[in-house]
């Protein structure tokens, strides 16, 4: 499809059914290109959801910062936040199922009120692998955040953020600007308390994006790269570093239309298909839940409103063996996953 065409379509991406639409029908309409399912079931069989591992519970989508490539579309004007109710539904599955980690995202997860209740509540309902995916600015953003280390450390939370790269001028450029610095600044305060420190046992994982229409380059190398950097430069020791493919969902889906690069960025996706990422892609040992309790596949597919294909759909009617029959619905967007090493909330998945 010209790329001028697709520029036209660029005001109707608000819309996930257009997204959808555009993803299905686009480049992909002349069937020069196989769909996600094909190539799937050519190279690897079906998709099947796996042994549960981890609730994926999104609290809200506000978030401090608006970043050109977030797949959630949030920011401080995002009002769409989990109620205590919807809360107290996920703690009587939390004491259910079988799954070991609750992984807590956002937009920024500390910015819902009930955040810390919730934690709390958690941790009583017999969870012991917490993930929180902070933006890091949120520590320093007010003083009420400050001491969210301290917090975080007390429920031997594993702090996942990211950090787009570790110099200022790229990522002020994808996240805003300032957020460099911030986030430099919320990373000492997670060390102070121990986070990322060898023996501490408290995890800090950095998540590496990139900043453009590229894929992500090899995981390791980079995590060399970011130690080395992040230690010489501001003394900052850090666990991992995921690297994660942006999928061309939400706004960096805009972004790809906006610079016509939609097409040579699907291209790559396609052409970098890894049969050996598909058995491990998020979808096969995570359940995601809304802000408002509807169940997913993924956090991607929650940006899409593709709620599972199950007839339990909501928190509220939680049954984990109703759910682990259910099939997987996957569609165009899901060839990120599966690029090159593959692609997760935990980074490469080969
Ligand atoms: S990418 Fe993360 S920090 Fe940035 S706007 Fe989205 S939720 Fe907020
Ligand atoms: S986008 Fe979601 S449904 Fe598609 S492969 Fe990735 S994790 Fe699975």
């Amino acid at each position: 499809m010209p790329a001028k065409s697709l520029a036209a379509r660029k005001d109707h991406l608000s819309r996930p059914a257009n997204q959808l639409e555009l993803l299905a029908n686009g480049i992909f309409k002349s069937g020069e290109l196989p769909t996600f399912r094909e190539k799937v079931k050519q190279t690897y069989g079906e998709l099947k959801p796996g042994k549960l591992e981890i609730l994926q519970i999104n609290v809200g989508y506000m978030c401090n910062q608006v970043c050109s490539h977030c797949h959630v579309d949030a920011g401080p004007d995002r009002k769409e936040i989990m109620t205590r109710e919807t809360m107290q539904h996920c703690l009587d599955a939390i004491k259910k199922t079988g799954a070991h980690t609750l992984d807590l995202t956002g937009g920024a997860p500390e910015m819902n009120p009930n955040f810390r209740w919730f934690v709390e509540e958690a941790s009583k309902a017999g969870i012991k692998d917490f993930i929180v995916r902070s933006n890091l600015t949120i520590i320093v953003a007010n003083k009420k955040y400050y001491d969210l280390p301290e917090f975080f450390k007390k429920y031997n939370i594993h702090v996942v953020s990211s950090l787009p790269f570790y110099k200022k001028e790229k990522t002020d450029r994808q996240r805003g600007k300032g957020v460099f610095s911030k986030s430099i600044e919320a990373l000492k305060m997670l060390n102070a308390v121990g986070y990322g420190k060898e023996g501490s046992g408290l995890k800090l994982d950095l998540v590496y994006n990139p900043s453009g229409a590229f894929l992500p380059t090899n995981q390791e190398a980079l995590e060399r790269d970011f130690k080395n950097a992040l230690k010489e430069d501001f003394d900052i020791d850090f666990n991992q570093l995921f690297a994660i493919t942006n999928l061309p969902i939400s706004r960096f889906l805009e972004y790809l239309i906006a610079s016509e690069n939609y097409e040579d960025y699907m291209y790559a996706l396609v052409e970098a298909f890894n049969p050996s990422a598909v058995q491990n892609v998020m979808c096969t040992n995570t359940i995601s839940v809304s802000w408002d309790g509807w169940l997913y596949d993924c956090d991607f597919n929650q940006m899409l409103e593709l709620k599972v294909a199950s007839k339990v759909k909501h928190i509220e009617d939680y049954n984990e063996e109703v759910l682990q029959n259910r099939e997987i619905l996957i569609s165009q967007h899901c060839y990120g996953c599966t690029a090159g090493a593959g692609s997760s909330c935990q980074g490469s998945v080969t």
